[in-house]
């Protein structure tokens, strides 16, 4: 893995981000995706919604013939998809066969792609329980599946805090994923990929307390050398509370130059889309986000990455994405689809290309000289919104050196 930071605007960092050959310019979003969905290789492993989604990764014959898989360039995937379709063991083994991109269904397929752990879900069940099986989800097994996924970039099991934790819960989850820690390394010795070390805490003292604890048991300069990047997590249930998010992400980069892995990039885990500007502008380099997918299920289409409106509401012939061009994706968002997937799936596809556009769009702010192209861009984004211009005028303030800078 080769992680190069091409220039700066205030704490934000325009980056690349090279992993098995291939590479991703930074900030940027990892759309989830459930390769495996419960079906089998005909329907591309099916799974709904994410069925269509797949499609549209590899432009296939159903979806029409735009081109989509650019916004494919980077996949989060959850090892805990798994269990969400009640899978029997021939299925189980078959999805482990071969990795997501030797797969015929998935040929030519560009992405890099970040294998979770399944903590969140794992932390209560700790198995995957299939229709006719079930696997004990320990580090070991998790890692076994993020290899045969052929994932780019993995993480250790951890045990992610929650909000009424006491002090004592979350020192004894910080030694339970220390002891995968230990495990994870020792079982990934040969991984080819990137290895993200899993972050928690919600402010710096948490989060140095969590490395505190861990380096108890694993040493610092064995963490340093096995490890790769940072991934924050446990902030799902705070995803829509931005000041906790901003305190977070801005004590994070704080923490990481301290303990000497500045230069490393920064994941961010399960965030609102919606949060991505604030979270590049912070300095996180990479987030992974479904909120595409749950907002088009919802029937909500963007008009852009701040304002949505009901599908039926929409008018398509405003926007020139892939999606609202074709005529046939058009005529399903206008209802007329055998099922709703046809209908939602194109929708989250709109959805998606306006949040990655997004995206380049803030990465142009970066690398123009100053703060001032990103400054106004937050000023033109979340001036109109009430709610954000709060947050909008504390991120500016406090990561890219205030308004008259
Ligand atoms: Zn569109």
């Amino acid at each position: 893995m080769q992680f190069e930071v091409e220039t700066t605007a205030g704490d934000a960092r325009l980056g690349i981000l090279t992993i098995n050959g291939e590479s991703l310019s930074t900030p940027n979003l990892f759309p989830v995706m459930n390769f495996y969905g419960g079906g089998a290789k005909t329907s591309v492993y099916g799974g709904g919604i994410h069925r269509t989604l797949k499609e549209f990764m590899i432009e296939a014959d159903a979806v029409g013939d735009g081109s989509f898989s650019e916004y494919f360039d980077a996949t989060m995937t959850s090892v805990s998809s798994l269990t969400d379709y009640n899978i029997n063991k021939d299925r189980y083994d078959d999805y482990l066969d071969k990795p997501i991109k030797e797969r015929e269904a998935f040929e030519g397929l560009e992405s890099i792609i970040f294998a979770d752990s399944g903590g969140f879900k794992f932390l209560n069940d700790g198995a995957i329980d299939g229709s006719d099986f079930e696997v004990e989800m320990d580090q070991e097994t998790i890692y076994e599946i993020q290899e045969a996924f052929g994932a780019d970039i993995i993480v250790n099991l951890d045990h992610p805090i929650a909000p009424d934790d006491t002090h004592d819960d979350r020192i004894r989850k910080a030694e339970k994923t220390a002891q995968n820690i230990h495990k994870f390394l020792t079982v990934s010795r040969e991984f080819e990929g990137a290895k993200y070390l899993t972050l928690h805490g919600y402010n710096y003292s948490m989060m140095d307390e969590f490395l505190d604890v861990i380096t108890d048991s694993v040493p610092e300069g064995v963490l340093r050398e096995g490890f790769d990047g940072i991934a924050l997590g446990s902030l799902v249930p705070k995803k829509d509370n931005r000041s906790a998010l901003i305190q977070a992400v801005t004590d994070c980069r704080e923490l990481m130059a301290d303990w000497g892995m500045g230069d490393w990039p920064l994941h961010v885990l399960g965030i609102s889309s919606r949060a991505a500007p604030i979270l590049a502008a912070l300095g996180a380099d990479t987030f992974d986000s479904s909120t595409h997918i749950h907002n088009a299920i919802n029937g909500k289409y963007y008009q852009s990455l701040m304002e949505s409106t009901m599908i039926d509401d929409a008018d398509f012939s405003e926007c020139d994405c892939p999606v609202c061009r074709s005529d046939l994706l058009v005529e399903r968002m206008n209802g007329n689809a055998e099922y709703q997937k046809d209908i939602s799936g194109a929708v989250a596809m709109h959805n998606l290309i306006i949040t990655k556009n997004e995206l380049q769009t803030i990465r142009q702010c970066i690398r123009a000289d100053g703060t001032e192209a990103l400054v106004d861009y937050f000023e033109d984004t979340f001036g109109g919104d009430k709610t954000m211009r709060r947050y909008a005028h504390q991120v500016v303030n406090k990561s890219l050196g205030g308004y008259f800078a």
